[in-house]
C-alpha cells in the first residue's frame, strides 16, 4: 500500500473519482464525496488547532450520524486515534473508557439529551481531556477552506495523501462489546480496517450503485466494517440511521430503495416482528448481512422466505472484524463460511500449539492475517493471548485466540460457542448455544439464553432463562418437553427461569456473567471485573 493511504485519505482519493456521488445521506440531507474530503480536511485543521497531534485520541460520544464519519475522518487524516463511544453508557462506563483511551478531545455528536447530564462529572484528575465540544462547535469553527497546510504533517488541502499517517498506525479504538468482561479497546490501524475492507469486497459484491443501510452502531465493528468501509471505498451511499426502530426502518428500505445492510440477529427479528413486516417491500435488498451472535433458526427462515439473500457474517472487533463469510444462507442449519481471503484460520491443538483446520475437528479458534490487531490498549500483551514465536506479541506471523470454540470441516468453520460459557455436567462439555437453538424453536419462546450454575451432583448444572412471547403462558412444561425430545439428558437445563427482559449489550449480546451471578455462582467463567 502506498504511504498515505490511511483511511482519512479515503475521502479525498473516492472525491477524486466520483465527487458528486451520495457519500452520506441521512433523513433527506445527503453529502457528496466531495463535501465530505472538504469537511474531512476544515475539521482537520480545527482538530489540529485544538492540539490534536499525531498518535492523540479523539473520542465520540452521539447516535449514528453523518457528523460521526466526519468526525471520524477527520480525526484519522489528522493522525488520530477515532474512539466511538457507546452512547448509551451511564456516567461511570463513560469516565472508564475516557481515562482507558486517554482522549485529549470529546466530540459529541448531535440528537442527544441536551445537557447531558453524564458530561458534568467529567473532570476526574485521571483523564488527558482537554476539550470537550459539540460536533457543532466543532464545525462552527471550521474554515469554509483549510489553509494549505493548516493540518500538520499532511499535504496542502488540493493533495489526496496523508503522508504523516502510516498504515500501521492506529486509526480506531474499538471497544470490544464486554460480552465477557469489562469491554477492552482494540487498537485498529489503518491496515488492520483496510484489509478487513479488502476481504469483504472479495466475498460481497458491493458497488458505487448500491445504498446501504447504517443501523447498527457506529461504536461497534459490524456497523464500520462489515458494511461503512466496504461502501465507501467503492462509492455507494451510506444511509445513516441515528435510532434503529424496527417499523421505521422497514418503511426507510421502501422510501430509499435500500439494496443492503448489516445489523445483528435481534434486529433482524425485530424487523420480522414487526406489524409492518407482512406488507413491506423489499424487493431493492439484494443483501442482507448479520454477525455478532448465533441467528435464532426460524428467523433467519423468515427472511428468506421472503426472497431476501441473508449473509452471515463471523468476526470479532479483533479482527476489524471479518473471519468468515456465508455468501447466502443455506435452508439447513446455516454455518459462519468460508474463511475470508486474507486470513488464516487454526485450532488450538492439545499442545498449546496451532493445529491444521482444514483436518475438521473441533476446538478454540485462532486467527492470524493483516485484518487482525496488534493487541488492546492500555493492557499487558498477555491479554491479547496471542501464540508467539518469540519476538513482540501481536506480530503479523502471530495467531490470535478468538476464545471461540468452533467445529472445522468442509471448508467452513461451524460456530459451537465461547470457550468461556461451557459448562461441565456430569463430565461431559455442554455448550448453551445448542440447548438455545433448540429452545428458540418454540414460538413460545422469544429469546433464551443458558448457563450453568455449581450442582453437588453434576459439577455443574444448567439454568435456562427464558424470555417469553408475547402473549405466552410462562410454563416450563411444555419447553422441558420439547428440549427432552431433542437433547440428551445431561444437556437438559435443572431449571427454567422466566424473565421479562435478557439483561444484553448494545448489539443485542446477553450479558452470561449476570446470569451466572442471577443463578447462584460463577460456573462456566469467572465474572467480569
Ligand atoms: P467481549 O470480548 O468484550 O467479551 P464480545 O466478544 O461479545 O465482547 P465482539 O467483538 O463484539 O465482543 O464480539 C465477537 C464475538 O461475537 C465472537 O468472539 C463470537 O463469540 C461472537 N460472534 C460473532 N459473530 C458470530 C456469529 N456469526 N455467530 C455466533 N457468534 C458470533
Ligand atoms: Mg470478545
Amino acid at each position: 500500500l502506498t504511504p498515505g493511504a490511511g483511511l482519512g485519505s479515503w475521502p479525498r482519493r473516492r472525491a477524486r473519482i466520483s465527487p458528486g456521488a451520495v457519500a452520506l445521506s441521512q433523513g433527506g440531507r445527503a453529502l457528496t464525496y466531495q463535501e465530505l474530503a472538504d469537511s474531512t480536511d476544515r475539521l482537520a485543521a480545527v482538530l489540529a488547532g485544538l492540539g490534536v497531534r499525531h498518535g492523540d485520541r479523539v473520542a465520540y460520544l452521539g447516535l449514528n450520524d453523518t457528523a460521526t464519519f466526519e468526525t471520524m475522518f477527520a480525526a484519522q487524516r489528522a493522525g488520530a486515534v477515532f474512539v466511538p463511544l457507546n452512547h448509551r453508557l451511564a456516567a461511570a462506563e463513560l469516565d472508564y473508557m475516557l481515562a482507558d483511551s486517554g482522549a485529549s478531545v470529546l466530540v459529541v455528536g448531535p440528537g442527544g439529551e441536551e445537557p447531558d447530564e453524564r458530561l458534568r462529572a467529567l473532570d476526574s484528575p485521571r483523564r488527558e481531556l482537554r476539550h470537550h465540544l459539540s460536533y457543532d462547535e466543532l464545525a462552527a469553527q471550521a474554515p469554509s477552506h483549510a489553509a494549505p497546510g493548516a493540518v500538520p504533517d499532511t499535504a496542502p488541502n488540493e493533495a489526496v495523501s496523508n503522508e504523516a499517517v502510516s498504515m500501521d498506525d492506529p486509526a480506531l479504538f474499538l471497544y470490544t462489546s464486554g460480552t465477557t468482561g469489562r469491554p477492552k479497546a482494540a487498537v485498529l490501524t489503518h491496515a488492520n480496517l483496510t484489509w478487513n475492507t479488502v476481504n469483504q469486497l472479495v466475498h460481497l459484491d458491493f458497488t458505487s450503485t448500491d445504498t446501504g443501510l447504517c443501523i447498527a452502531p457506529l461504536f461497534h465493528a459490524v456497523g464500520l466494517g462489515q458494511i461503512s468501509f466496504p461502501l465507501l471505498l467503492k462509492g455507494g451511499t451510506v444511509e445513516v440511521v441515528p435510532r434503529f426502530d424496527a417499523a421505521a426502518v422497514l418503511s426507510l428500505i421502501e422510501e430509499r430503495r435500500a439494496t443492503c445492510f448489516s445489523c445483528v440477529p435481534t434486529m433482524m427479528r425485530m424487523m420480522a416482528e414487526a406489524p409492518g413486516w407482512p406488507g413491506a417491500d423489499l424487493s431493492s435488498l439484494r443483501l442482507v448481512l448479520y454477525g455478532g451472535s448465533p441467528m435464532p433458526a426460524h428467523v433467519a427462515a423468515e427472511w428468506r422466505r421472503r426472497g431476501v439473500p441473508v449473509h452471515q457474517g463471523y468476526g470479532m472487533t479483533e479482527a476489524a472484524p471479518g473471519v468468515s463469510m456465508e455468501a447466502a444462507l443455506p435452508d439447513d442449519a446455516p454455518t459462519a463460511g468460508a474463511p475470508h481471503f486474507f486470513i488464516d484460520t487454526a485450532l488450538l491443538g492439545q499442545d498449546g500449539r496451532p493445529a491444521p483446520a482444514d483436518g475438521g475437528g473441533t476446538g478454540e479458534l485462532l486467527v492470524r492475517g493483516p485484518n487482525v490487531f496488534p493487541g488492546y490498549w492500555n493492557r499487558p500483551t498477555e491479554e491479547a493471548g496471542f501464540l508467539t514465536d518469540g519476538g513482540t506479541p501481536g506480530g503479523p506471523g502471530d495467531w490470535f485466540r478468538t476464545g471461540d470454540v468452533v467445529r472445522a470441516g468442509d471448508g467452513v468453520l461451524r460456530v459451537v460457542d465461547r470457550v468461556k460459557d461451557v459448562y461441565i455436567s456430569g463430565g461431559e462439555n455442554v455448550y448453551p448455544a445448542e440447548v438455545e437453538a433448540v429452545l428458540n424453536e418454540l414460538p413460545e419462546v422469544a429469546a433464551a439464553a443458558v448457563v450453568g450454575r455449581p450442582d453437588e451432583r453434576w459439577g455443574e448444572a444448567g439454568v435456562a432463562f427464558v424470555e417469553a412471547a408475547p402473549g405466552a403462558a410462562a410454563d416450563p412444561a411444555p419447553i422441558r418437553e420439547h428440549l427432552k425430545a431433542r437433547l440428551a439428558r445431561y444437556k437438559l437445563p435443572k431449571e427454567v427461569v422466566f424473565v421479562e427482559d435478557l439483561p444484553r449489550t448494545a448489539s443485542g449480546k446477553v450479558l452470561r456473567h449476570r446470569l451466572r451471578a442471577r443463578a447462584g455462582g460463577a460456573a462456566g467463567g469467572p465474572a467480569p471485573a
